[in-house]
């Protein structure tokens, strides 16, 4: 006997709802959700799959709850990378930063209390909301979509919020945030600031990280992810950087054991192959900036990008641009603002069929 979903008992508000649905569409040029296009080596497939097998052996077991190893490698991985020194109690990781960001919307947010996000950004925030009954309000950014602090301090004061999330680059647009705007925010606002760094790797240099301030605002935290720069969004790797009196309060919520054992061997053993993983982020950078000067050089409008994608438009039919390009094999994304398109970054060959496909769909 089947139900269709509509027929069954579910919550009120989830009702009418699809869910999170990037296409996944078997097409050769994979442009549309931000991962990075390198493989794995075949060192480090097998240094992976070496630790999953010894991580196996033991899978009668419950895994560590506490993740001590991960986390004190995601320190070690933050030490080389960005020159900041956390301890392991600073760090928390969960199955993606999306379940990161879950689990602070559980211990932060919920019935009567209110997140503040600046718009365009990140699709998924009014999940983690809806999720936990909070309620999400948005304020725009500017033009370019930068969140400035006046921008910031209005909306402060207009919504009242309890949480404001802040992705620094931001997804669709790739706008990074300066400091000063993460400053003025935490130094009038006593509640949590979370600032949204799942693409800081690719940031151009000279773009600092929040993780700087971290020592100065108890109330910041910093979200990263495995699954962008590092290349492993396969394995489902999120972290939070933050107090270690916030990795408490998310212990809380957190579903015990959420970490698999087989997660956790997987990471440790990518994360000691670190730069191996991460050296084609140069490359994709030199690719961004390199698409960013074509496309403008095209007449198109472009979003300064600090991230692995561009956001570009604009489009009276960005529905045609989007099949049409998808009809000569290369998948890009249709979120962001109406009238523009983001394409992800990716080997140069990739990139050579985005630019030829593109031409081909909106002669010059
Ligand atoms: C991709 C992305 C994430 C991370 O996703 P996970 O794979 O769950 O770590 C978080 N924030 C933003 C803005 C993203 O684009």
């Amino acid at each position: 006997m089947t139900e269709a979903m509509s027929e069954l008992p579910i919550r009120d508000d989830l009702r009418g709802r699809s869910a999170y649905g990037a296409p996944q569409i078997d097409v050769p040029v994979l442009l549309n959700v931000n991962e990075n296009p390198y493989a794995p080596s075949t060192a480090v497939v097998e240094a992976v799959a070496q630790a999953v097998g010894r991580a196996a052996q033991g899978v009668n077991r419950y895994p560590d709850r506490d993740c001590v190893g991960l986390r004190s490698a995601l320190a070690t991985y933050l030490a080389n990378r960005e020159g900041v020194s956390f301890t392991a109690q600073a760090i928390w990781p969960a199955n993606g930063s999306n379940e990161v960001m879950l689990q602070l919307m559980q211990a932060f947010g919920g019935p009567g209390r209110k997140a503040l996000g600046f718009a365009p950004t990140y699709s998924m925030y009014p999940d983690y909301c809806r999720d936990t009954f909070t309620q999400y309000v948005t304020v725009d950014r500017t033009d370019d979509f930068e969140v400035t602090a006046e921008i910031a301090l209005t909306a402060m004061a207009n919504e009242q919020p309890d949480i404001i999330l802040l992705a620094s680059p931001n997804n669709p647009t790739g706008t990074a945030l300066s400091l000063d705007v993460v400053e003025t925010v935490c130094s009038n606002f006593s509640g949590m600031v979370i600032v949204d760094e799942a693409y800081a790797e690719f940031r151009r240099t000279g773009t600092p990280s929040a993780l700087t301030l971290l020592e100065k605002f108890p109330r910041l935290i910093v979200t990263r992810t495995m699954s962008k720069a590092f290349a492993f969004a396969g394995g489902r790797v999120g972290y939070l950087v933050a107090s270690p009196a916030v990795v408490d309060a998310v212990q809380l919520v957190r579903l015990p054991y959420h970490v698999s054992a087989i997660t956790q061997a997987a990471a440790v053993a990518a994360l000691e192959h670190a730069e191996e993983l991460l050296a084609g982020v140069d490359q994709l950078r030199t690719e961004r900036d390199q698409l960013f000067a074509w496309l403008q050089g095209r007449g198109h409008e472009v979003a300064v990008s600090d991230a692995n994608f561009i956001l570009f438009g604009r489009f009276a039919e960005p529905d045609l641009v989007w099949q049409g390009l998808l009809d000569r094999g290369v998948l890009i994304r249709q979120t962001g603002p109406t009238g523009w398109l983001r394409v992800s970054i990716g080997t140069a060959s990739e990139m050579m069929a985005f630019r030829k496909a593109l031409e081909e769909v909106v002669p010059a």
